[in-house]
């Protein structure tokens, strides 16, 4: 493949970036072990404010796409060969580095996963870093000790990427699931999804500060931050976990050591982005078999070209996007 088209955003640090489809050719590549031939991307928040607000780029032109799905072309690396299928998430991609909105890819084979058995190229996306950080949250939440038994989970941010995929996980592994989200009309997609109530997002967001409340739930998935966190903090069992992995609500939290001493809860940090290898291949590994989301065969998914992403990008950092978006490339 000599040339190919990628969605490249060029700008500089006082304006925000300008997308526009180009034609490059090999040369036109950062560095790295391993060439992929992108089969598909994914549409992340992220990648939003990559790709629209330009935060985190550090030069121009970038090519953004924090997630790529695909067949490696070229290998300087043992480990793999062309024709291989293979998953790049994390690290720089898509951020410091050229990532997944372009028909190639050129990365460094540390980054790299083999695609498990149990997915296709196709399946890795609708999954993507959204998917990926739902199914590390359930990880950590279930290692610091949730069980089904233990009582609800709530998922905040529901029909977003990461809620979503969450609220299929855990209602496939027996949860009973609470989702909350700011559109309503999204009920039926969420109990599609296997949530046994949906709640507004006014339900959990602090509007008084209050140390600690009437304990509701045995966990939380929480890709939202900022007061709907504090409540979460404050409205935990005994012994409960949060899992936090997002800021679409806000960095600021407000919360106080009570529910840490008075009810020994937990709260879990997140983040896919520098996750350890071994780590992110067993999740991978997990998300092809037993929490593999029975979303990826009946979901409806919304699948878009190069073209369609400058508008799809905005409107994810508006919250407008439903579950998850992936990009067909090639
Ligand atoms: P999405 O936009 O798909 O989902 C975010 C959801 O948050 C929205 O769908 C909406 O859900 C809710 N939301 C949006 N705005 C607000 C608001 N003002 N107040 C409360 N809720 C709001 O994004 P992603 O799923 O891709 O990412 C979610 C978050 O997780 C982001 O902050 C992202 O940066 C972070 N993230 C972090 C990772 C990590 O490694 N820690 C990895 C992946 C993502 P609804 O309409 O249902 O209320």
């Amino acid at each position: 493949m000599d040339n190919f088209r990628a969605l490249v955003a060029d700008g500089n640090e006082t304006e925000k970036p300008k997308l526009a489809i180009r034609n490059l050719t090999a040369a036109d590549l950062p560095e790295g072990e391993v060439t992929v031939q992108v089969a598909y991307s994914s549409v992340n928040y992220k990648d939003g404010l990559v790709g629209i607000l330009g935060r985190m780029v550090q030069s121009y032109p970038h090519i953004p796409g924090i997630d790529l799905s695909g067949t490696v072309t070229e290998s300087s690396d043992p480990r793999y060969k062309p024709g291989d299928q293979v998953i790049v998430t994390s690290y720089g991609l898509g951020v410091t580095h050229d990532g997944g909105y372009s028909e190639l890819a050129r990365v460094p084979a540390s980054w790299v996963v083999p695609l498990p058995e149990g997915l296709t190229l196709r399946e890795a996306m609708i999954l993507g870093t959204a998917g990926f950080t739902a199914a590390l949250s359930v990880q950590r939440l279930e290692d610091n000790g949730l069980a089904p038994e233990k009582g609800p989970v709530v998922v905040a941010g529901a029909s977003g990427g990461v809620g979503s995929v969450a609220v299929n996980i855990l209602a496939k592994r027996g949860y009973e699931v609470t989702a909350s989200t700011g559109r309503m009309n999204e009920e039926a997609y969420l109990k599609e999804l296997g949530a046994a109530r949906v709640i507004h997002r006014d339900e959990l967001t602090e509007t008084e500060r209050k140390p600690i409340r009437r304990p509701l739930w045995a966990a939380a998935v929480d890709p939202v931050g900022g007061k709907t966190l504090s409540y979460l903090l404050s409205t935990l069992q005994y012994g409960g976990s949060v899992a936090t992995s997002g800021l679409t609500g806000g960095i600021e939290v407000e919360t106080s050591v009570y529910p840490f001493i008075l009810r020994g809860v937990n709260w879990l940090g997140i983040d896919s982005v520098e996750c350890p290898m071994e780590l992110r291949r067993k999740v991978w590994e997990r998300l092809s078999t037993d929490l593999k989301p029975t979303m990826l065969s009946t979901a409806i998914v919304n699948e878009i070209s190069l073209e369609q992403l400058p508008g799809e990008l905005a409107r994810i950092l508006q919250g407008q996007v439903r579950g998850r978006t992936i990009v067909k490339l090639g």
